[in-house]
């Protein structure tokens, strides 16, 4: 008969592999020597984010390096998790969804908001537009979902699918820019009007704003259809392949790599 403390073995195991679970999503693939597994994330309820008293604007950490991206990454992703500034879609997630792929990437897809399928598991693009977007990154640019790194505009499902809100696009936006900062792209991928507006602060529709490069603080920017909108509008993957063309070309033109 298991005893009291085979029981509590049992469940700090579960906490723990709850936890590596949640790094993993989070494109965590190697843990930082101290910190996130030794006690600063309060066990006793595994699927609860840790409460914390999360301001407007995420505290900033110290000036983000490769070294310390990965610890970066995780700590914003903790205060995500506790996130509920915006109503209605604290109420009904069933979990945020803060990002995955390589902490040190090259390029970042940006896209929208989490649908019904990234809200289960917990990752962004996992459902049919985000099987478009593997498709794109692993046939279209011979590269593998894990060489970079995937992240939405809102952190929360908008229910039924909606577009998000100004106030909820604007309520999450320190949230993704500070992604960035940790992570330090040198290229954006924005996939929609929605992602393109909200990077750089635009009125301009998709259709303009595709095929050219743009800077956001340094980065260069290549806006492109959302993958959900080229499954309704197959003719557009032909000026989608163009824009992925033209990202190619500047990556490779400035270093001569595409990874
Ligand atoms: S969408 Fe962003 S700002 Fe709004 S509750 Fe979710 S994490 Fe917080």
């Amino acid at each position: 008969m298991a005893t009291q403390e085979d029981l509590e073995d049992a469940r700090l195991q579960q906490i723990l592999l709850q936890q590596l679970q949640s790094l993993q999503r989070a494109g965590v693939r190697q843990l930082p020597r101290a910190g996130i597994l030794s006690g600063e994330i309060p066990p006793g309820k595994p699927d609860q984010p840790p409460a914390t008293s999360l301001s407007p604007v995420p505290e900033m950490q110290s000036t983000p390096s490769p070294e310390n991206a990965l610890e970066q990454l995780e700590l914003l992703r903790q205060k995500v998790a506790g996130c509920t500034l915006c109503d209605e879609l604290a109420a009904s997630r069933t979990q945020t969804v803060f990002g995955v792929g390589n902490p040190q990437a090259r390029l970042c897809f940006f896209g929208e908001a989490p649908g019904r399928d990234e809200d289960r598991q917990g990752e962004p693009f996992v459902g049919r537009a985000g099987k478009l977007l593997t498709d794109i990154i692993h046939k279209g640019m011979q590269l593998q979902r894990e060489d970079v790194y995937i992240l939405n505009v809102l952190k929360c499902r908008p229910p039924g699918n909606r577009n998000p809100s100004p106030e909820e696009a604007n309520c999450c936006r320190p949230f993704f820019e500070r992604q960035l900062e940790i992570i330090q792209p040198e290229f954006i991928c924005c996939l929609g009007t929605v992602a393109t507006q909200n990077l750089l602060q635009t009125r301009e529709t998709i259709g303009r704003l595709r095929g050219t490069v743009h800077n956001w603080q340094g980065i260069k920017v290549i806006a492109t259809y959302h993958p959900a909108y080229l499954l309704r509008n197959p003719a557009a993957k032909k000026d989608t392949w163009e824009d992925i063309q033209l990202l190619m070309r500047e990556m490779e033109n400035t270093t001569g790599d595409t990874v």
